[in-house]
């Protein structure tokens, strides 16, 4: 896709008149690196760029620079662009009702140079010199000529180094770094067209080839092999709606890989995600997500997109349409993808063909058939081991702080019913299962001096090719990933070699299991030591899952370790494992007291 200007040039920017300004949907552009990035790169996109390199230092906090083949900022026009409400895309607020290029409001570059030290080069293809301005808290400090290429570089440095306020709400340099890695990807994801390469701390991160082929972007961002399992999806007749949705037997237990764009522009709008969803209904367990880059193109009167401070958000005039648009567009997707396998024979086996229990083996694509696999899929059914809460050595009664529980069902396929001497209990089996692997996980630490002992060498070490946005965590986390038993060896560019895996993770779901703590490793949890969250993350990922059907077995087993915990009432993150009805309370509800 080109530009959303269509490739036109942008005409000569201006402030905006009080009244269009008043109108335009005001807020913060610069929240943390990532949103300097963003607001960057688009207008890098708007100015109708080829290609474009985003480089940053330490996730962007000391440096983000992004430098773009555009048509440049007029030398005479370069003070003037950081000035608030000046911009080139809009003349008034009538424009509002059909805006076609990413940027509307003249507020990016202001905000930003406020909060840090800026250096702007620039050159418009008919001048002979350059142009550079440099501002340090929004106080110009330098403005001349400059020889330098078409287009334009700019320059972040020290994001809010004036104010230290703000400076402290921001995360670790690998959090922030990830944001940005995120929004690049989805802003390559959403151009194809363009050559995006983003580079940390002078290492390249990723790079798109901007020869217009979405599944080359996708094979770039999720690896080779997902790229070829994705379904295409194009429908044509009014709105348009095309791009790439995974197979039901490829998903993923987060929406981090769910991409959709409104006419080139990146949203996060929840009515559209679920629609999405819809279309996979009963194909996918609770839980579990596809994966998809959709691109939704429309009339831009037909959206409004002035509506979140963020441009995140955008107002369709027709909302139910564009919904019912969009998940007929994926279901004819995965409709073709099912008839396909009727006639090809029952390789691909959808969730809902069989049972989900904790001890069915793994059909439909085993993780090992796909070496290049990003871990951050998980492939086929997600099925922790059945003996895995089995613990020898705890007896249930040694410091137990749980009466004995009698097994009474399942509900929802989430919570087990029990009864008690004192009542009634519902025991959340997610949570459950975390708070005994957290016990178990930390006893066994505690033994071994800060190491999990049970580890499974593998004999075949796993190949995993890591998201351009895990790769940085992957690097940093590696010596205490090796404690838990996670041994990693840097095997090329973006590849590691998995060599080993903590007993708790079954083989086949090594991959989505590192993964997904990786994942985690992007978030800062206050409070919680670099080892204390991996560790709460193995527990949480290792443990059984919402939407998993328990055997009475299984389900007698859970209780009886639970029962043999130090805190069995609340799981690592503090929340209750159980619900007690008391006999007085059921007493009480049915009016017998
Ligand atoms: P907006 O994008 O909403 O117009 P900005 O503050 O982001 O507001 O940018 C102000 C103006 O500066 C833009 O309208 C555009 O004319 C110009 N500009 C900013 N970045 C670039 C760029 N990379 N290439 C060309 N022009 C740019
Ligand atoms: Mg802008």
């Amino acid at each position: 896709m080109s530009s959303p200007s269509g490739g036109r040039p942008l005409p000569a920017i201006h402030v905006l008149d009080s009244d269009s300004a008043a109108k335009i949907a005001a807020g913060e552009v610069v929240e943390r690196p990532a949103s300097v990035a963003k607001e960057l790169l688009e207008n890098a996109i708007d100015a109708g760029a080829a290609h474009i390199t985003l480089e940053m230092q330490d996730g962007g906090l000391s440096l983000l620079r992004v430098t773009d083949d555009g048509q440049g900022i007029p030398a005479s026009e370069l003070e003037l662009a950081f000035q608030r409400h000046a911009t080139s895309k809009i003349v008034n607020a009538d424009d509002l009702q059909a805006v076609a290029t990413l940027g509307f409001r003249g507020e990016a570059l202001p905000s930003i140079a406020t909060v840090a030290q800026v250096l702007v080069t620039t050159r418009t293809a008919g001048a002979t010199a350059g142009a550079r301005l440099e501002l340090h808290a929004g106080q110009v400090v330098q403005a001349g000529a400059a020889g330098c290429a078409l287009g334009t570089t700019l320059t972040v440095r020290n994001l809010f180094y004036n104010t230290p306020a703000r400076f402290k709400f921001l995360k670790s340099p690998l959090a922030e770094g990830g944001q940005v890695t995120r929004v690049a990807s989805q802003l390559a994801l959403a151009y194809p067209g363009i050559a995006f390469t983003l580079r940390g701390d002078g290492r390249t991160i990723f790079q798109s080839s901007g020869n217009g082929d979405l599944r080359d972007v996708v094979a770039r961002l999720y690896g080779a092999e997902v790229s070829r399992a994705m379904l295409d999806v194009e429908l044509c007749e009014g709105l348009q709606v095309r791009g790439l949705v995974s197979h039901p037997s490829l998903h993923r237990s987060n929406r981090n890989a769910l991409s959709l764009f409104v006419n080139g522009r990146w949203v996060q709008s929840r009515p559209l995600l679920h629609a999405v969803e819809e279309a996979y209904s009963s194909l996918l367990m609770v839980g579990q997500h596809p994966l998809a880059v959709l691109h939704i193109n429309l009339d831009p009167s037909q959206v409004d997109v002035n509506v979140h401070p963020a441009k995140s958000e955008v107002k369709f005039a027709a909302e139910r349409q564009v919904y019912a648009r969009l998940r007929q567009a994926v279901a004819a997707a995965l409709d073709w993808a099912a008839a396909q396998q009727n006639t090809t024979g029952p390789r691909l086996t959808p969730e809902t063909e069989a049972a989900p229990s904790l001890f069915a083996s793994d059909e439909g694509w085993p993780a090992a058939s796909f070496p290049g696999a990003v871990p951050a899929m998980s492939w086929g059914r997600d099925a922790p081991p059945a003996q895995a809460w089995a613990m020898p050595g705890a007896s249930a009664s040694e410091g137990s702080v749980l009466p004995m529980l009698r097994v009474l069902g399942q509900v929802a396929q989430s919570y087990i019913v029990a009864e008690g001497p004192g009542g009634l209990y519902l025991v959340d089996q997610h949570a459950a299962h975390e708070r005994v692997r957290l016990d178990e996980l930390e006893r066994a630490q505690a033994a071994a001096s800060g190491r999990l002992p049970d580890v499974q060498p593998l004999l075949q070490p796993l190949t995993l090719e890591l998201a351009p946005a895990l790769l940085a965590a992957a690097e940093q986390a590696r010596p205490e990933l090796l404690k838990l038993g996670f041994e990693l060896e840097p095997f090329g560019d973006r590849t590691y070699l998995l060599r080993s895996i903590p007993a708790v993770v079954p083989l086949a779901e090594a991959r989505h299991t590192l993964s997904a703590i990786l994942d985690d490793l992007l978030l800062d949890v206050p409070g919680e030591t670099h080892e204390e969250h991996l560790l709460h993350s193995l527990a949480c990922h290792s443990a059984v899952r919402a939407g998993q059907l328990l055997s009475q077995e299984e389900m007698r087993a859970l209780l009886g370790a639970l029962e043999a915990c130090r805190q069995p009432r609340a799981c690592a993150h503090g929340r209750p494992t159980m619900v007690h009805l008391s006999q007085a309370q059921l007493e009480r509800e049915f009016g017998r007291r």
